[in-house]
């Protein structure tokens, strides 16, 4: 996922009917229904890198609308050549840092958040930037709905185990917690393999998930 320097990233994105583009963002809370044009559910997947799962995820439910969430352009363009390839018109993409998600959505705006194999920053002072925080946490608490869950995949196991540690203090519980998913035969039902999965499950990495819910 190091491709920051493609040349013009950001013009491709410019140019992307598939972006909700930057100068929008301000406009989106409350307005996401208008954006899809109709009333489905909304699922986020917050740091989709080149947008494998997400992509897969909307071919195979039409009647869920999905935005994915990537911070780099340069990572951004590769789920934008994607959709290229296969347009979903249940699909949207935002650039965007995941701090500022509550810019984007209204509160209780979002049916389910997907994180997968997000970035672990392994420094004790980087916790905060942990996607599955309970600073982030707090910020999803906000956008899900009452009902809503959250589903988090990674194969790193002191990423879970913090993420697991980390849902108590903030107001969170687990309806599922499984270190090797891929055994579980129930679980796999319906499993859109990430690519981050596909390149460390095939290394012969366990994969850690849990389900969570208010
Ligand atoms: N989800 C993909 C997968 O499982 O194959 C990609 C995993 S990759 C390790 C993590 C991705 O999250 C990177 O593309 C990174 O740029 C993105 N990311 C990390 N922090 C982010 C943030 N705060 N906001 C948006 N995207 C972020």
């Amino acid at each position: 996922m190091r491709l920051r320097n493609i040349t013009g990233s950001r013009d491709v994105i410019a140019a992307s009917d598939y972006v909700v583009q930057e100068e929008l963002q301000p406009r989106c809370p409350g307005t996401w229904k208008e954006i899809f044009g109709n009333d489905n559910p909304i699922h986020i997947e917050i740091g989709m890198g080149k947008g494998k799962f997400i992509h897969t995820m909307a071919k195979e439910h039409p009647e869920i609308n999905y935005v994915g969430i990537e911070k780099y352009s340069s990572v951004l363009l590769r789920a934008i050549q994607k959709m290229e390839q296969e347009e979903l018109p249940n699909l949207k993409f935002l650039r965007m840092d995941a701090e500022n998600i509550n810019q984007v959505f209204g509160a209780g705006e979002v049916d389910r958040i997907y994180l997968n194999f997000s970035d672990p920053w392994p420094k004790d002072r980087h916790a905060k930037r942990r996607l599955p925080s309970r600073e982030f946490l707090a910020r999803y608490d906000v956008i899900l709905k009452k009902d809503g869950r959250l589903e988090f995949k990674t194969d790193n196991r002191e990423l879970f185990d913090f993420a697991v540690e980390e849902l108590e203090p903030a107001g969170w519980k687990a309806q599922v917690v499984t270190y090797d998913l891929h055994s579980d035969a129930s679980l796999m039902e319906g499993n859109v393999m990430t690519e981050y999965e596909e390149k460390f499950s095939s290394m012969g990495n366990p994969i850690c998930k849990y389900i969570i819910v208010r």
